[in-house]
């Protein structure tokens, strides 16, 4: 079976564990700080926290922000549940917006719409891996006096107009998780150049203990720390983002090469002075192709191919997040997407053999 992800390790990263683990030092330290040092300096932010997961990065950035119960905050309904749960999680109220049908990101134009005496945020994806329409979002966002999230969990190393992911808005969020472009199995990562959600996200990733004061509680947290152990296998990681990201961007352009002529399936739209680095590789089977959808990733898995549909439903439907949403939201373009898209594997180590045989079934299908 070809999969759909695959961790990009050698040696290195079992060696980094391994001197971790003879050290006796594994709990969050000085890996974990250099770690954090290192995002910041990809990114380009002042500050960069590690935590145990993308989620906890999200729950704890909510926080830093200062949201509050009650307060809104607009989003999209085509993520990953860990975007909205993070919202909820706060006590605030997930507003959805509707998408761009060629890039899947929030569509900018229809954010002011929805804004109320009530909103604080916009919460935005960069989905598969392509940041949003950051000109745009941001201008609504100063206009209004909104706070701009970034949901950076499949975008580590993209940019926009020579900015990288992480710098985009005010605060943003990486998951470190095993499907993820750079992975240490869990983990996360918060960066922004504010120093007041710097410190209000450490006390929250520690028990609300001010850094060399324990036992001493300032604030409300959790225990969102990560590990050395993981923190180790993460800075390996980060080394080799470059290659990462030129091995799924080359593997982009062999599919582009291959699947742009086909009716009805539409190849994945790169945005003006965007860097897509292709955390998925996305096409949309449109009703002009021969066969639907779900006939069409069931025969490829019958053919050894495994492909998913990220996301197979928009969030407004599900009954925890349904309750608070006060009106339904206009979503058709989001809707019709969930019916539509399919992700065919795009991780580094996939070959040139490998890339030409899945292109093959879909051209022979
Ligand atoms: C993976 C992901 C998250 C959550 O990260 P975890 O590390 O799995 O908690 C959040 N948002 C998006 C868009 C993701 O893809």
């Amino acid at each position: 079976m070809i999969s759909i992800a695959k961790p990009y390790f050698n040696k290195r990263e079992i060696d980094a564990v391994t001197q971790v683990l003879r050290s006796g030092m594994i709990a969050q330290g000085e890996v974990t700080k250099k770690l954090e040092n290192e995002f910041k300096t990809l990114c380009g932010a002042r500050y960069a926290i590690a935590t145990n997961n993308g989620t906890s990065a999200l729950h704890t950035a909510l926080y830093a922000v200062d949201l509050r119960p009650g307060d809104e905050v607009i989003t999209t309904p085509f993520t990953f549940i860990a975007t909205i749960n993070s919202i909820l999680m706060i006590g605030a109220k997930p507003v959805f917006v509707d998408i761009d049908p060629r890039t899947y990101n929030l569509d900018p134009t229809k954010i002011e719409q929805v804004i109320s005496k009530k909103t604080k945020a916009i919460l935005v994806v960069n989905l598969y891996g392509q940041p949003a329409d950051y000109n745009a979002i941001n201008a609504v966002a100063k206009k209004h006096n909104l706070i701009v999230i970034e949901d950076a969990a499949q975008s580590i190393n993209a940019s926009f107009k020579k900015k990288q992911s992480g710098n985009l808005g005010d605060i943003a969020c990486f998951s470190l998780y095993a499907t993820k472009n750079v992975t240490c199995g869990e983990g996360g990562m918060i960066t922004t150049n504010n120093s007041k959600y710097y410190e209000r996200a450490l006390l929250f990733r520690n028990h609300g203990q001010p850094p060399n004061k324990r036992y001493t509680y300032a604030d409300l947290g959790y225990n969102y720390r990560m590990t050395d152990i993981q923190s180790a296998i993460a800075l390996e990681q980060l080394k080799k983002i470059n290659t990462i990201t030129k091995k799924r961007q080359n593997l982009a352009r062999r599919y582009d090469d291959e699947l742009n002529n086909i009716q009805g399936l539409v190849i994945p739209f790169k945005q003006n002075s965007t860097s897509h680095v292709f955390h998925q590789y996305t096409l949309r089977i449109t009703p002009k192709f021969k066969i639907n959808r779900d006939t069409l990733q069931s025969i490829l898995f019958k053919k050894g191919i495994q492909t998913v549909v990220y996301y197979p439903a928009t969030l407004n439907h599900f009954p925890h997040i349904k309750i608070v949403c006060k009106i339904p939201a206009m979503l058709e373009v989001a809707e019709t997407a969930s019916r539509e898209v399919l992700s065919v594997p795009i991780h580094p180590s996939l070959t040139i053999q490998e890339l030409t045989y899945i292109t093959r079934m879909i051209k022979e299908i």
